[in-house]
């Protein structure tokens, strides 16, 4: 017996990008609930503009 998940055509199977910026000591982490992070930054700003980055790049609405 097979009974799988249904699959549902044209349902977004993308939740949605939101990135999380973690500190861990002097480090940064950016990491989104798609999967996407980046290794360990040592500044915010930079974890952060990469965060962005990634939601531009992943067509992200952010209110153009
Ligand atoms: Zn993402």
């Amino acid at each position: 017996m097979h009974s799988e998940l249904p699959v549902s055509p044209g349902t977004a199977q993308m939740p949605g990008h939101r990135v999380e910026i973690t500190e861990r000591g002097s480090f940064c982490f950016a990491n989104c609930s798609c999967g996407w992070s980046r290794p360990a930054r040592r500044s915010r700003d930079l974890a952060r503009r990469e965060a962005a980055e990634h939601l531009e790049e992943s067509g992200a609405d952010q209110g153009t």
